[in-house]
Parts: structure tokens; sequence; C-alpha cells
């Protein structure tokens, strides 16, 4: 297949031959580099690297309208979803994932890594619907599934500890947890390290997802993992790194560079759940980005809740994560891009797909002239390639119905 006339990132406008799910040759616009190939033509749209989500929750998705108010802080959503979840039978999150996920499929995104609840209340519920969403979509997209439960340690962890291994037996993918729920973080990431050496897994854990700057369990982690954990362990959230002094951030960022640990920062859901009662200069609630970015530590982003009881927006959209790094995490566009897409399919050890000759054809049109546009808009009229082949397009039509303005004044601002 060939993709003409379409702008790339750095602006130059290429023609594209993908052959099987590989892209293999790049040339300039017009150059005619197979004229047999069934062509496509992307005038109009930039060609970027297909998104990935490396942080999703599928089984919590779309549950907003099922609470009245929404709680506020992480303390009081999972609360108050920890009781809803005791309801939940499996076609019903099964539904909602599978919805949530060709949202977010419809964007461009061909990867998604999701947790999944497991633990009193909902056991293996949710992996087990989780599961049957990934198999299905198989074809689509990549789907990762993480085990997240806690707490993991002592008498009170030990049902979870025996759920965790169950869903690992079942099928689920990836070992998870969240340290700074556990009474005890630091056994919390010795049991989720080890149960990944026993079952050859990767490892990703929620990181300090909270404002307690005297509380950095990442600095366990890291020396925990040390050089020589031969599985990929992600940190994400990563909230109180941000709260530390420039030198201490340099410090740790390094030692999490050193570790090989990738943390994938999720800047919406942290916007919205961190220091709500900070009413002075609200602190951000996003990790040291710039920190771990300066420290080569390989940085990913994600969106993270869609619309659930801990985050009642969202639509599953990679642009609108790296909007938010852009403005919330200062990041310039193209590294936040990076963040969402090459650095999140790197985080899920999944192929590189640079628009460029050896590529994975995973890729994503967006209609404008440039990324920055694409970031702006975040329209979705947009065209979805998934290993070399077109699976979603979605296109949007605008009809200006007031004649009483010339057409050409109407364009002038837009
Ligand atoms: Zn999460």
């Amino acid at each position: 297949m060939l993709l003409k006339n379409a702008t790339l990132i750095e602006g130059s406008e290429v023609e594209v031959l993908v052959e099987g799910d590989r892209i293999a040759e790049v040339g300039p616009s017009g150059s005619a580099i197979d004229g047999d190939a069934d062509t496509l033509d992307l005038a109009g749209y930039v060609l970027l690297p297909a998104p990935a989500e490396p942080h999703a929750h599928l089984d919590k998705a779309l549950t907003a309208d099922r609470v009245v108010v929404q709680a506020g802080d992480l303390g009081a959503a999972i609360e108050a979803w920890h009781e809803h979840r005791r309801t939940l039978p499996v076609d019903d999150i099964a539904r909602r994932a599978e919805a949530a996920a060709r949202a977010s499929l419809a964007r461009g995104v061909t990867a998604v890594r999701t947790h999944v609840d497991v633990g009193e209340g909902i056991e293996l519920r949710a992996a087990e619907a989780l599961i049957e969403v990934r198999d299905r979509l198989r074809p689509l997209m990549d789907v990762q599934i993480v085990a997240l439960s806690y707490p993991l340690t002592g008498v009170d962890g030990a049902d979870n500890r025996a759920l965790v291994r169950a869903a690992l037996e079942l099928g689920v993918d990836v070992v998870g947890g969240a340290p700074h729920i556990d009474p005890d973080p630091a056994g919390h990431i010795e049991f989720c390290l080890g149960l990944a050496a026993e079952f050859q897994r990767a490892v990703d854990l929620h990181m300090d997802e909270h404002m307690r700057a005297s509380a950095v369990d990442l600095v366990d982690l890291t020396r925990l993992v040390g050089g020589s954990f031969p599985h990929p362990v992600t940190a994400s959230h990563c909230v109180s790194l941000g709260l530390q002094a420039p030198g201490d951030q340099a410090r740790i960022a390094t030692a999490v560079a050193r570790a090989g640990i990738s943390v994938v920062s999720c800047p919406g859901t942290n916007l919205h759940l961190q220091a709500r009662d900070v009413r002075t200069a609200t602190p951000r609630g996003i990790t040291a980005l710039r920190a771990l970015l300066d420290a080569g530590a390989l940085v990913a982003g994600g969106g993270d809740n869609v619309q659930d009881f801990f985050h009642p927006l969202g639509c599953g959209d990679p642009l609108q994560a790296a909007s938010l790094l852009v403005l919330g995490g200062h990041l310039d566009i193209p590294t936040a891009y990076r963040l969402v897409s090459e650095n999140a399919r790197a985080v899920m050890g999944l192929p590189a797909n640079a628009v460029a000759p050896g590529g994975h054809a995973d890729l994503l049109a967006v209609r404008g002239d440039s990324l920055q546009e694409a970031l702006a808009t975040a329209t979705e009229d947009r065209l979805v390639i998934r290993s070399g082949r077109p699976v979603e397009r979605t296109r949007v039509v605008r009809e200006p119905l007031n004649r009483t303005v010339p057409a050409d004044k109407e364009v002038e601002h837009a």
C-alpha cells in the first residue's frame, strides 16, 4: 500500500510504501516509489506513529454516570469504587471495556496496557472480562493486562496474593500493585518482583500516587530492582517525585534510569485527584518529567481513567494526554507526542513504529497541517492503520449554515 501526499511531523511531504506490517520505503511526494501498489491519498493529513495507551483501567471505564458526585481525592474514589465493584458482572465489565478500547482505536490507539482490579469483592471477574476483550480485539490492537491489587502484605494481603497469582495463571500478562496503599510498601514491591520473576512477567506498579513529599517508594523500587532484574519494570504516576527539590529529583531520576525502570505519567487523573485541598498555588500532581528525561529514563504519558469514579472526563485520546503534558507538564509538543506514542510502545515492549523504513506500520493520520495543529484541535478526523492495514476512519463534516456572511470571511478566522 502506498500512502501519498502525507505530511510528516518535521513538515516534509512524503509518500510511504507499506509492505505487509512494515514500512518499506519513504520518499518525497511525487517520487512514485511503487506505481503498482494500492494507494491512499493523505493530502491534508499529518502522518504520525500511532499512539499507544500505556496506562488504562478498562474495567472501570464509562461508569461516571453511576456516581452522583465525584468522590474527590484518590482515597475517596477508591472507597466508592470498591463498594460499586462488588456488584459488577463479567458481561458489564467486558461491554464497557470493549467500548472504551474501540473509542481509543478510533482515535489512533493500536496498543493499550490496562490495569485490572483483582481482589476482595471483584475477585477474578474483571480479569476474566478483560482477557475476553483482549483476545477478541487482537487483530485490531495489542492489549496487555496488569493485575492490580492491594494490600499484598501481611495477614490482610493473603487473599489478594492468592488472587493475583490466580489472575496470572488465568492469563493476565503483567504483575501490578500499588505499594503506597499497602502498610508495608517495600514488602509489597518485593512480593511483586518475586511473582514477576517466578512467572517471567513484566511489572507495572502504581507508584507514589500521593502528595506526601516524605514518602518516595520509588527509591525502594530502584534499590530492589538494581541493575539486574531480568524483566521490564514500570513505575506509573510517581507523583511525590515531583515534590522533591531539584537536586533530589535529579539523583532519584538517575537511579531510575540506571535501574532501567520506565515511568508513565498520567497528567489528567493526577491533575484532577491530587492536591484538591490546597487552595493557594495548587501543585499539579505531575511527576518530575524534566528530571527523568534529562537523566535518560524512558518516560511515557498515559490517559489513565476514562469517565469513571476517578476521572469524569477523557475519551481515551492520547492527543488529549499529550496536550496535558504540554500545558500541565511544560513539555514541548514533539516531546509530548513522543511520550504518548513511541515511548508508550517502548514501555509495552512493542516494536518501534517511527515513520521510517523498517518501522512497524501502526500509523495515525490526523487532519491538519502539523502536529501542533493536530494537538490543538484534537479533531476526530483521523485514519488509523494497524499492521499495515487501514482499520478505522472517522470523517468530520462541517456545514456552515449561516450564509449571511460571505464564505471567504468565514474562513478568515478558521
Ligand atoms: Zn492507574
